[in-house]
């Protein structure tokens, strides 16, 4: 255990509300009020909150619609807040820490209680309290975004928003594509994309995440020039020989992909695909809160021998940390 606590390694892809740790969610249940009349009421949270402590999922599909809880709590600046630095300390404070780098992504939202400057200052100001080299952000676009309509929320804006923080001098260094797999036209994403890698700003990817995303739409993903990908579970032989190519980096979540049933088995993962090509991944947890994991258990995922884990050396595993921290974005 303390070869892998005492290992400098980069988390790169760990989603903001999706790694608020159940205490913290049910304290700040305690001071939440429903901020408009179609917000959930305080029994609709208790629910929300009993689903997320006893997660289970039957599929991927379930797993989008186990946010509007967690949305509804974090929905103040106080509470965003308060919710941010728990994340940020959680794999930043430890003795050892979890991680020497974190970059967190997360989705801006704009409500009547917490609209979108306020949202990003929130999340920003938490992550700026850690120098440089300890922790960054990315701004996820969520695949069921409008693109460029007047919405607060759109990839238009968000692209805007992220390029502006960035000239800000403020600490956003990438973007994200994420949110239900299957949501969404991702022809249209191309002109963003291409503004945001124009204005120096790196990009990560979910791609390939189920069986029914089409061959084609991966490949038109993947001729954005991402930097690293999420997931990429589903990659067929062609879109693979481009990304071993191009050296794109894979974001690996292997509890996350055994949970939510898109790998049926470690020993079935595509991480030895790019183990044995050498090519560079990163290890990460993805969502703490329902997938109850943590940095160091999935790097002692690597470790364990077979059928628990992969059975990795100690010199692999020590490579693929080191990858981590050469393919971060800051
Ligand atoms: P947020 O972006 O900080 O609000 O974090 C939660 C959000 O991350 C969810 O609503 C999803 O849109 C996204 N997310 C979390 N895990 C996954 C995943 O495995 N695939 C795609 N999107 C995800």
């Amino acid at each position: 255990l303390s070869f892998i606590q005492n290992l400098p390694k980069a988390e790169l892809h760990a989603h903001l509300n999706g790694c608020i740790p159940i205490s913290i969610l049910r304290q700040l249940a305690e001071s939440y009020h429903p901020p408009s009349p179609s917000a959930p009421d305080i029994s609709e949270i208790q629910n929300g909150l009993e689903t997320l402590d006893n997660f289970n999922l039957d599929s991927i599909h379930e797993f989008f619609g186990a946010f509007r809880t967690i949305y509804a709590l974090i929905s103040t600046r106080e509470a965003l807040a308060t919710a941010t630095r728990t994340v940020l300390s959680q794999f930043l404070e430890g003795h050892p820490p979890e991680c020497t780098y974190l970059e967190l992504r997360t989705t801006p939202k704009h409500t009547s209680t917490l609209p979108l400057h306020e949202y990003l200052d929130a999340v920003l100001s938490e992550v700026e309290r850690y120098p440089p080299d300890r922790a960054a952000l990315i701004l996820s676009l969520d695949r069921r975004m409008p693109i460029a309509d007047r919405s607060v929320i759109s990839v238009g804006k968000i692209i805007g928003e992220a390029i502006r923080l960035k000239n800000e001098g403020r600490r956003v260094v990438g973007i994200d594509l994420c949110g239900d797999p299957l949501a969404g036209d991702m022809t249209l994403l191309e002109p963003y994309i291409a503004n945001a890698k124009a204005a120096g700003l790196r990009i990560t990817l979910h791609i390939a995440e189920t069986t029914q995303n089409p061959p084609k739409e991966t490949l038109q993903l993947l001729a954005y020039g991402p930097h690293r990908l999420g997931h990429a579970t589903f990659l067929d032989e062609e879109a693979k020989e481009k990304v071993i190519k191009e050296g794109m980096a894979i974001e690996i979540c292997l509890s996350s992909n055994l949970i939510c049933k898109t790998v049926p088995r470690l020993s079935a993962h595509h991480i030895s695909y790019y183990l044995e090509r050498n090519h560079p991944i990163a290890i990460c947890t993805d969502d703490t809160l329902p997938f109850r994991n943590s940095l160091t258990a999935e790097y002692a995922l690597l470790l364990a021998p077979p059928p628990i884990g992969l059975g990795l050396t100690e010199a692999q595993v020590e490579r693929i940390a080191k990858n981590s921290l050469e393919v971060a974005f800051n």
